[in-house]
């Protein structure tokens, strides 16, 4: 990375952002939202475009001087359109939460039925939450999965949604191991006359390369982060059905955003150019082979996953089986250089802040180039903490981790 000025200038910060870098480097990474972005995506971010304000669209700008602005942009755009067979695509928001927000107010108006998956099963915090705008704002009815098979129950779904007729039906997920039949939501939302609406933040990559469905083609409404599976720098994008293109339009801009960052829209440009070759539908198809082969190491010694397995890029680990709640997992596999998150269960008997489970994902181990026989090492080092966490197996498994790592770096 060419940081020389920031070296010079400002040595406290250069010294934190090497030792950030060390870190990534030296570590297990498997939170499955995380990922790491390309040398030419880092690079297309540290650029001039962030000077400018280009508030407003291609073409219909509210400030001068958007010539490259707007070719940028509608490169961006025409790139993602293409990836996920989208009518239309804004590449404006800043981030998941927010295009979120504005997809809802494309479609509802405050008091609105908003339905969509609870938090503690796997939906995001935007989906109706009550401690998130979605649930104040709107009227929030929740959906769970079925507490014996931990799946999405469409019978559940259609019978509350025939009840509670929601404005917005939402599906796509934080948590949710297995594949998701958005032809039964298209169903559903179809017999009860309510918005289809996908939020594929997690799964995005594997939706374009093939590895997942797509819901893009026959939902009114996907939103999408652009830096989880999809690899691209930290933002998101909305794509809808062309009848819907200017309302969404609106509500990002101006009802909920001021000027882009084209900065950020240009590495998305780059993101999603990339998205396009033959590698990354490779690095898709390894994510989902490393995730499976991961949750089978992790099943054969004992350990119980949510669902009994994964079909994408995450799984979840009931580690009150070892004794352990999420909270003491996390924090053992973090002294052990294996970083994930501590994530309720369904029907979790035990708090947010300290649940029954950990999330583990492949993106990130993926992109840095490990394959199955590092996948059976990395399940055996995460068993053998969370099964003894003293300090010597702490130790030994922070051995492990570093002796994987040295064999893939990424960035030089
Ligand atoms: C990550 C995520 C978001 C939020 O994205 P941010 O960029 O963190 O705001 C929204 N929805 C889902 C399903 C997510 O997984």
């Amino acid at each position: 990375m060419h940081l020389g000025k920031v070296k010079e200038f400002d040595p406290e910060i250069y010294s934190l952002i090497e030792k950030e870098k060390e870190r990534q480097m030296e570590g297990i990474e498997l939170i499955p939202s995380e990922n790491l972005v390309s040398q030419a995506v880092l690079e297309a971010l540290g650029t001039v475009p962030t000077n400018k304000y280009s508030e407003g669209y291609p073409g219909k700008r509210y400030y001068s001087g958007n010539e490259f602005i707007d070719v940028i942009e509608n490169a961006a755009i025409d790139r993602l359109k293409k990836l996920f067979n989208a009518e239309h695509a804004n590449v404006q928001p800043l981030s998941g939460a927010p295009a979120n927000m504005a997809a809802f107010f494309a479609f509802m108006k405050p008091g609105d039925t908003l339905m969509g998956m609870r938090l503690d099963m796997g939906g995001h915090l935007t989906h109706g939450h009550k401690v998130n705008f979605s649930g104040t704002i709107f009227n929030s009815v929740q959906y769970m999965v079925d507490k014996e098979t931990e799946l999405i129950d469409f019978e559940q779904i259609r019978k509350t949604a025939l009840e509670t007729k929601p404005k917005l039906i939402l599906s796509g997920y934080t948590a949710y191991p297995r594949s998701i039949d958005f032809k039964q939501f298209r169903e559903i939302c179809d017999e009860t006359g309510a918005i289809a609406m996908a939020d594929i933040a997690h799964i995005a990559g594997l939706c374009c390369a093939g590895e997942h469905e797509n819901p893009v083609p026959y939902f009114d409404v996907v939103t999408t982060t652009t830096h989880k599976t999809l690899r691209g720098p930290r933002g998101a994008a909305i794509m809808c059905k062309k009848e819907f293109s200017e309302q969404i339009d609106k509500a990002v801009f101006p009802f909920l955003q001021g000027g882009p960052h084209e900065n950020v829209i240009a590495a998305k440009a780059v993101a999603f150019k990339e998205a396009q070759q033959p590698s990354f539908k490779q690095y898709a198809k390894q994510i989902v082979k490393n995730a499976k082969v991961l949750a089978e190491t992790l099943m054969e010694k004992g350990n119980r996953l949510v669902s009994g397995g994964t079909d994408n890029h995450l799984m979840l680990v009931d580690v009150s089986k070892k004794g352990l709640t999420g909270k003491e997992a996390e924090a053992a596999l973090e002294k052990s250089g294996v970083y994930c998150n501590k994530n309720t269960i369904p029907f979790d008997p035990r708090k947010p802040w300290e649940p029954s489970g950990i999330r583990l994902g492949t993106p990130v181990v993926t992109t840095r180039g490990m394959k199955e026989s590092e996948m059976k090492e990395i399940g055996a080092i995460i068993d053998s903490v969370l099964e003894k966490h003293d300090d010597a197996s702490i130790k030994k498994a922070r051995e492990r981790t570093k002796e994987l790592c040295k064999k893939f770096q990424f960035y030089k």
